[in-house]
């Protein structure tokens, strides 16, 4: 009897409405889409082996780019290439619905490959400031190139179980912070459908192989370069007094800028003032006229950046105005505005979801919180070029069991992306990322 009021109550519900709402419904078991990953994998580690023997510097990943159109095109989707110079733009449009844009980076590093793998990269190139140098994809970025392959063919064959247009984005100079600006410039968000909602991932070398980690909020920080000439007067090393020494001068600001995070900084805020290069003087025994300090500076919100580049100004012409500079010779501080890279934030409403999607669909022990990072990515860029966009960068870890164990929570003893030894495990980076874009994508896309 109760089975039969149960059975009856059940069907009743199944006319009506479903038992859990659309939102929530799996569209596929975690069991299917891994097992339609594992078939792909080999191509998906073959196309990742060539992209690793043949990096590309930034802005000039021009076979990369050749190698995910013909893939894109081969699927069925609209490509556009060349679209910030060496940018991929390819749409699938499945109905109406969210627009989703899909990116991964394409550039290497001029880093001289020590890996030791058997597919190690021997390319040579030329920076743009024309230095010759080894290239090496040394941030991953040729694993998420075949993770952006990889989902897209996920996408395709499950294109009966979601709503929407796919816009997926091969973007080029990441590292130089030149390519998500070029990609816009050229029309990304006008020439193509207007994303609401966007997705990277990027692997990670403080994370083992195949955890996803993630930030609410700010991921990646602001990042500016500032160029500072210190000028004094310049003369006869024996005859100081005749003369306004700039590198004792420079040396001061060095000391003095170390107090713009430690005492103008509210202690829980985050900010970083690293002067990278100093260069003065010729010889034993002249008194330079001037110094060249080059300055990195790291923060995660606007009043902050505009605080500590404000705060080098005064400081370094504070200094100056102390060590008797003339007023025509006080210090020039440049900030180079084109390169700056504006902080990466995840947005609360799509983090929140996908990684309750990702914590349902991989389990708990599988996705980590994570504090943010210094680093700069120019993901950042999409956010602000488009207010409302919908936006979310997450971690996939590359570092190899073995090599995770063997370190014991020891970081340092672990090769750092841009390192010449970073050699994620791809195997897991990719399937894992693979998987986990295309459980972020249904997410978006598959609302009904
Ligand atoms: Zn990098
Ligand atoms: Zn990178």
């Amino acid at each position: 009897m109760r089975r039969r009021l149960l059975t009856a109550l059940l069907m009743a519900a199944a006319v009506t409405a479903p038992l859990v709402p659309a939102s929530a419904q799996p569209v596929h078991a975690p069991a299917d889409l891994r097992q339609a990953i594992a078939r792909d994998l080999p191509e998906l580690m073959a196309l990742y082996r060539d992209l690793h023997a043949n990096p590309e510097l930034s802005m000039q990943e021009t076979r990369s780019a050749g190698l995910l159109a013909a893939e894109a095109r081969r699927l069925g989707f609209t490509v556009t290439e060349r679209v910030g110079q060496t940018g991929v733009v390819a749409v699938l449009e499945n109905g109406p619905g969210p627009v989703l844009m899909l990116r991964a980076d394409m550039d290497g590093l001029p880093v001289e490959e020590q890996t030791g793998l058997p597919f190690a990269s021997r390319v040579r190139g030329t920076t743009r400031e024309g230095l010759a140098t080894a290239i090496m994809h040394a941030c991953g970025h040729d694993t998420h190139m075949a993770a952006w392959v990889g989902v897209a063919r996920r996408l395709v064959a499950l294109r009966g179980q979601w709503r929407g247009t796919l816009v997926m984005v091969a973007q080029p100079g990441e590292e130089t912070s030149q390519g998500a600006k070029a990609m816009l410039e050229d029309g990304l968000f006008t020439r193509f459908p207007r994303p609401t909602h966007a997705i990277a991932f990027h692997d990670s070398a403080t994370l083992p192989a195949g955890m996803i980690g993630y930030s609410d909020g700010p991921a990646l920080a602001n990042v500016d370069s500032v160029d500072m000439i210190v000028r004094g007067v310049g003369g006869h090393g024996a005859a100081p007094h005749t003369t306004r020494d700039p590198i004792v001068l420079a040396a001061r600001i060095v000391t003095s800028l170390q107090t713009l995070v430690s005492r103008e900084l509210d202690p829980l805020d985050s900010a970083v003032v690293t002067v990278g290069s100093f260069q003065a003087g010729t010889k034993h025994n002249i008194i330079s006229d001037e110094a060249r300090l080059l300055i990195t500076v790291r923060s995660y919100t606007p009043e902050i950046r505009r605080q500590l580049l404000d705060g080098i100004a005064r400081i370094a012409r504070g200094e100056a105005i102390a060590a008797g500079v003339p007023e025509d010779r006080m210090p020039t501080v440049t900030v180079r505005e084109a390169e700056a890279t504006p902080a990466t934030v995840n947005t609360d409403g799509l983090t929140g979801e996908t990684m309750a999607r990702f914590r349902a669909h991989f389990g708990e022990a599988r996705v980590r919180q994570m504090r943010p990072v210094m680093a700069g990515e120019d993901f950042g860029r999409f956010r602000l070029a488009s207010p409302g966009l919908q936006s979310l960068i997450f971690w996939v870890g590359g570092v190899p069991q073995a090599r995770w164990d063997a370190a014991n929570g020891n970081m340092a003893s672990l090769p750092s992306l841009h390192s010449p030894f970073w050699a994620p495990d791809a195997e897991p980076v990719i399937a894992t990322a693979t998987e986990a874009l295309t459980v972020a994508a249904l997410g978006v896309l598959g609302r009904p």
